[in-house]
């Protein structure tokens, strides 16, 4: 179990994150939605500790993991795709995908993975990365390497963003195969159709978690007030 326990994050004396309190459970899957700017992406970097956050805890199994770095996380299970994927420039889409041979997989794994992001194995799995790739090809690609990784906990960060209308679809068979392993997705998004594929999701506005519990309430909730939040316009 992945918890964040009164998580506030401060930036330049801006209030970014505050209060926060999220439970991610062995196996299931979680949306984190909420508008641009709502504090969505610093989640996660705390999660991934990029950021420290100003006061509160990570806790892994109920350990305090908020002193480990990334590579530390990355040792534990905790894996990200990130918003904007990271370029490698001139090695083969093969040998990104088994970590240049350390990952020790069957040649049908790589293809069911290419295939199951929409990249057939025969056009990608000998082509390089390199400036040729669209950015949507770059997300594909790095969404296969987690499904390659399995990692326990895997942050997908907007992975809808910048692929196309078949994105549904892809981030469906995504969240299944996840689940298969047992592995934890928190999916990270504005669009509340993708939101309300996983189990559960949390509503996060203004730095603040609106809403939390299962994806079809929280969603229902996102729609009913168009995604703002209602305690900034005059609530008590
Ligand atoms: P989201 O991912 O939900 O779009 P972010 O977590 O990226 O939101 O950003 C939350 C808030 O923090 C925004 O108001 C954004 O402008 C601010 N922010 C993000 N990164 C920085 C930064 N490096 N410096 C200052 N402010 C930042
Ligand atoms: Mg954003
Ligand atoms: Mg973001």
């Amino acid at each position: 179990m992945l918890c964040l326990r009164n998580v506030d994050y401060s930036r330049d004396g801006m209030k970014i994150l505050q209060e926060i309190n999220m439970t991610f459970r062995e196996g299931m899957s979680y949306s984190i939605l909420g508008p641009n700017g709502a504090g969505k992406s610093t989640v996660a970097r705390i999660l991934m500790g990029e950021l420290k956050p100003t006061s509160g805890q990570v806790l892994l199994d109920g350990k305090d993991i908020t002193g480990l770095d990334v590579t530390e996380r990355a040792k534990l299970g905790i894996s990200m795709a990130w918003q904007e994927p990271a370029r490698y420039e001139g090695i083969k889409i093969r040998e990104y995908l088994t970590l240049g041979g350390k990952l020790k997989v069957k040649e049908d794994e790589i293809k069911e993975a290419l295939e199951l992001v929409g990249l057939p194995y025969e056009l990608y799995a000998e082509r390089l990365m390199d400036k040729t790739l669209s950015g949507g090809e770059r997300k594909r690609i790095e969404l296969a390497s987690l499904l390659l990784l399995k990692p326990r906990y895997t942050i997908l960060d907007e992975p809808d963003s910048g692929l196309d209308i078949t994105a549904g679809e892809l981030i469906e068979n995504l969240l299944s195969e996840f689940k298969k392993a047992g592995a934890t997705v928190i999916l990270i998004t504005h669009h509340e159709e993708i939101a309300g594929k996983t189990d559960f999701a949390y509503f996060v506005c203004a730095g603040r978690v609106v809403k939390k519990g299962f994806s079809r309430e929280v969603v229902e909730y996102y729609r009913k007030t168009c995604g703002r939040c209602l305690f900034l316009e005059g609530s008590p």
